[in-house]
């Protein structure tokens, strides 16, 4: 589903990732964790093309991400043709970036209705299930501010669903919830895996990425220093930097 192949990024001099090659397949959850500034974000959002990349080939579903190729060259997408392939990946963020004049259902359905031109009744029935599915039926007509953060995270996970999307991208989705909401919001995304989604999650829940992880991948310093099973990974690290890191985190 995700074919990332030698892919390399700077930002002026500094080169936050070094070419890069990594694969998910269709329904697998890969984890990625390291430290901070070693690229993880910008990976992520390398994979939507909200970042152009320098060198290397992204693909999603077999389709190139941000570029047209012709020949041996290529060329950038036009704005609303990297919206369009956009549209087919979901992102939730730290922050959960809701919309504070809306209701949690308004938020679900936004997208839907105003990009892909759902009509309301069909948005809306398909909203109220989503916010069921992440154990919100109570609050579809809450705002933001009158939601707990785990609330608004699941919140912003049924609006990404709201777009049925092949793939989900999670960029550290519990960092910024007190402890005792982290768990309602990694029970949603253990069901979503269930389901078959596929899934890039960056977190720093160990838990999370040995019980749900196929696989789980530690960068440091723009580069994959060791990925595969997070079983072996995460318990019998073969490198000395995944061995400190997790030493710290563990
Ligand atoms: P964290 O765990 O803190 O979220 P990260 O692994 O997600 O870290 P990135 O956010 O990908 O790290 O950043 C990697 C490096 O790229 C950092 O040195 C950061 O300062 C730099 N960087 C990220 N975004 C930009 C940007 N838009 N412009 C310039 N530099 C950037
Ligand atoms: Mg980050």
């Amino acid at each position: 589903m995700v074919d990332a192949v030698t892919l390399s990024k700077s930002f002026g001099s500094n080169e936050v990732l070094k070419s890069i090659s990594l694969q998910v397949q269709r329904g697998e959850v890969m984890c990625v964790i390291g430290p901070s500034g070693s690229g993880k974000s910008t990976f992520l959002r390398c994979i939507n093309h909200l970042e152009r990349i320098d060198a290397g080939r992204l693909y999603v579903d077999g389709q190139l991400v941000g570029y047209r190729q012709k020949g041996d060259k290529l060329y950038e997408l036009k704005p609303s043709e990297a919206a369009r392939q956009r549209r087919d990946i979901g992102m939730v963020f730290q922050h959960f970036n809701l919309f504070p004049h809306m209701t949690a259902l308004e938020n679900v359905v936004e997208a839907p209705i105003r990009v892909k031109g759902v009509s309301k009744s069909d948005a809306l029935a398909r909203g109220r299930e989503l916010l069921a599915r992440v154990g919100l039926a109570q609050q579809s007509g809450h705002y933001p501010s009158q939601l707990s953060g785990g609330q608004q995270q699941r919140v912003a996970i049924a609006r990404a669903l709201a777009m049925d999307p092949k793939l989900m991208l999670f960029d550290e989705p519990t960092s910024a919830l007190d402890p005792e909401l982290v768990g309602e919001v990694l029970d949603v995304m253990r069901g979503l895996a269930q389901t078959g989604m596929t899934m890039v999650v960056v977190t720093h829940e160990m838990g999370f990425a040995r019980e749900v992880g196929d696989s789980v991948v530690f960068m440091d310093g723009g580069v994959v220093v060791e990925a595969g099973d997070p079983k072996e990974v995460l318990t019998n690290p073969q490198h000395q930097r995944t061995k400190a890191f997790l030493s710290k985190v563990l």
